[in-house]
C-alpha cells in the first residue's frame, strides 16, 4: 500500500511505499526524513498512559494536597476541601480556577483522551472532525495544567509572608504531579493521523 507525503523540508509531495517496522523513508529531493505517518501508530500507549492517569486521579483527590500548621493546629485538607475553604472565605475566583485547572480540567482531558482512544480503535468514521478538535483542544490546554501549582506556590509564598503557618504539600502532591505528567505524554503520543483511518 502506498500512501502521498509531503516532505515537511522541502513541501515534496512524493508516493512512499509501505516501510518495514522501525523504518523510515527519505524525502526524494532533499533527504529530509519523512514523518512516519505512512504506518500510523496504535493508540494503545495513550490507552495504557491515560488508565495510568486516571488511577492515580483518585489518591490526588482523596489524599490531602496541602498540610498546614497554624499555631499548634493541624489541617489537611484535599483538592476538594482546598476549594471549598477558598468559596467559603469569599476567594471565589481562585476556588473556580483551582477546581477547574485541578479537577474538572484534568478529568476531561482523560474522558476526551479515552474517547479518541475507543473510537480510533473501532476505526470509527463518525464526528471525525468533532475529534481533531477534541485532539487540539486537548494538546492546546497542556501547558495549562500547570497553572493550579503556580497558584499553590504563590498562596503558600503569601501566608509563609504572613508567618501565619507552615504549609507543606501532601501526599496528594505527587499524585497529582503523575497525574498532569502521564496525560500529557499519553496525549503526546496520540497520533491523530489514526482519526482518520485509511478504506483499504
Ligand atoms: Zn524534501
Amino acid at each position: 500500500m502506498t500512501s502521498v507525503v509531503a516532505c515537511r523540508v522541502c513541501g515534496q509531495v512524493q508516493r512512499v511505499g509501505e516501510l518495514p517496522p522501525g523504518a523510515a523513508g527519505e524525502c526524494c529531493r532533499c533527504g529530509a526524513r519523512l514523518q512516519a505517518s505512512v504506518a500510523p501508530r496504535s493508540p494503545r500507549a495513550t490507552a495504557a498512559l491515560s488508565l495510568a492517569a486516571l488511577i492515580l486521579y483518585v489518591p490526588a483527590n482523596a489524599l490531602p494536597i496541602l498540610v498546614m500548621d497554624m499555631h499548634g493546629a493541624h489541617s489537611e485538607s484535599t483538592i476538594w476541601e482546598g476549594c471549598r475553604d477558598l468559596f467559603q472565605d469569599g476567594q471565589w475566583l481562585v476556588a473556580a480556577i483551582v477546581f477547574l485547572a485541578s479537577l474538572l480540567i484534568p478529568l476531561l482531558k482523560l474522558i476526551g483522551l479515552f474517547f479518541l482512544v475507543v473510537t480510533t480503535e473501532r476505526r470509527s468514521t463518525s464526528w471525525q472532525f468533532e475529534r481533531a478538535r477534541i485532539f487540539r483542544i486537548i494538546s492546546a490546554v497542556g501547558s495549562w495544567a500547570m497553572l493550579d501549582v503556580f497558584l499553590m506556590s504563590v498562596l503558600v509564598a503569601l501566608v509563609k509572608l504572613e508567618q501565619l503557618a507552615t504549609i507543606r504539600p501532601g501526599p496528594a502532591l505527587p499524585a497529582f504531579a503523575g497525574v498532569v505528567t502521564l496525560t500529557i505524554l499519553a496525549c503526546a503520543r496520540f497520533d491523530p493521523a489514526l482519526i482518520w483511518p485509511r478504506r483499504d
